[in-house]
């Protein structure tokens, strides 16, 4: 059995397996697309005219690119298909968006020139054997000179990833790895994201053995996907932007609570019993704060009387209080004198990897010689804590 992945299943099987398995086994269309990824296709449409238009020798003018972009936008809007996430931001802030990253780009790079574009919005397959292939779109290749080549990628989205980011991402390792299948005299690759809405770019390089791992973890992922027996629903952020709410067991009540009026809603049976698990999970929460407060009068009240059970209606509560010796660091010089005075008083056996609680119930019982006793006293702290027993009683005391 073979598998096609592409550098987006990989992400899209890491980010959530069973949106994977959606998407990519199931092959269930998505309900619509989000904003971004709408603003985003049109962006990326925009710069491949420009370059089509460049290698049949015409150099678009912004406002030629601009109008291309403005009509497709008002022609593919479709508000009951794409979803708007953040919603304070409306259309026309993503379409400002898509046009400043053109704009943005046509400014910087005009008139073009700066290399040789050979490939735009270009498929690829590479087949790395046992029925696994990687496929894949690459918004651009140019080439600088002979045998320097270049490989450009283009990102609406709103974040810069840091540099570490960028040195781990396997996107355009993989487009790399097509790129040197089609040409014979690669000598140099120069990696390239634009992250348009920041004006920046962040470039890398692979060398051929990080190539060479690249493929093996490219292998290993096809065949942990192939050998998936359940496709679990991962939730993240994410799930916000996801198109599968309908298919997935995580957003389905969601979902289904959206069709619903705020009497519907409070009357549906789902909400109503997770609305009081919620409110008795806060209840709890709140008893469990007035129990600790309570624990700490009693305590005080106990040690106050010199007490050690109080009685109250129907019950009796017991208090025991230990003392508690804190370590200091593992391997620390502090540590080591307290496991030397261990070793001396021929404790090896009980307390070699020092054992706190152990330790803490022979300094409670006075059970250590003098002189560990005293590295202990000198090297460790000693805290207090204290245990309730609670115990219900018949009733003896009617109040
Ligand atoms: S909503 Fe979240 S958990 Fe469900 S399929 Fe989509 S990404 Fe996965």
């Amino acid at each position: 059995m073979g598998i096609k992945l592409s550098y987006s299943s990989i992400e899209s099987y890491k980010t959530c397996p069973l949106q994977y398995k959606l998407s990519k086994i199931d092959k269930i269309e998505p309900e619509g697309t989000t904003i971004e990824a709408f603003m985003g296709t049109l962006v990326h449409e925009t710069l491949e005219k420009l370059y089509t238009d460049l290698i049949n020798g015409k150099l678009d003018t912004l406002r030629e690119l601009e109008e291309f972009y403005t009509n497709e936008w008002r022609l593919r809007w479709n508000p009951e298909k794409v979803k708007i996430v953040k919603r304070n931001y409306t259309p026309e802030n993503y379409f400002d968006v898509g046009k400043n990253c053109i704009s943005g780009y046509y400014r910087k790079f005009y008139p073009f020139n700066q290399a040789l574009p050979l490939w735009v919005e270009k498929d690829f397959t590479i087949d790395l054997g046992e029925g696994i292939e990687i496929t894949g779109v690459i918004d651009r290749v140019d080439r600088a000179e002979k045998g320097k080549y270049e490989i450009h990628d283009y990102k609406t989205t709103g974040t810069l990833p840091d540099k570490d980011w960028c040195e781990e991402n396997e996107q355009l390792g993989i487009y790399q790895l097509a790129l040197q299948e089609q040409f014979d005299d690669v000598e140099e690759v120069r990696l390239i994201w634009h992250y348009l809405r920041f004006d920046t770019e962040r470039e890398v390089k692979r060398s051929p053995e990080q190539l060479n791992m690249l493929k093996e973890k490219l292998r290993t992922t096809a065949l942990e996907i192939l050998n998936q027996k359940e496709f679990e629903p991962k939730k993240s952020v994410l799930c916000d932007w996801c198109q599968y709410w309908k298919h997935c067991p995580l957003k389905k009540h969601a979902l289904k609570l959206e069709d619903f009026g705020p009497e519907e809603i409070s009357e549906e049976e789902g909400f109503q019993l997770a609305t009081r698990y919620g409110e008795l999970h806060e209840k709890i929460r709140e008893l469990e704060e007035e129990l600790e407060a309570v624990k700490k009068k009693l305590l005080e009240y106990a040690r106050a009387n010199k007490y050690l059970a109080v009685v109250g209606r129907d019950c009796e509560i017991k208090i025991r209080e230990y003392d508690n010796v804190e370590l200091p660091e593992k391997n620390s010089p502090e540590y080591l004198a307290i496991k030397n005075e261990i070793m001396a008083a021929g404790l090896t056996d009980e307390l070699m990897e020092i054992d706190r609680f152990k330790l803490s119930s022979r300094v409670k019982n006075a059970q250590l010689p003098a002189s560990l006793m005293s590295a202990v006293k000198q090297f460790c702290g000693i805290s207090k804590y204290s245990k309730f027993y609670f115990s219900q009683k018949k009733k003896e005391y009617t109040l």
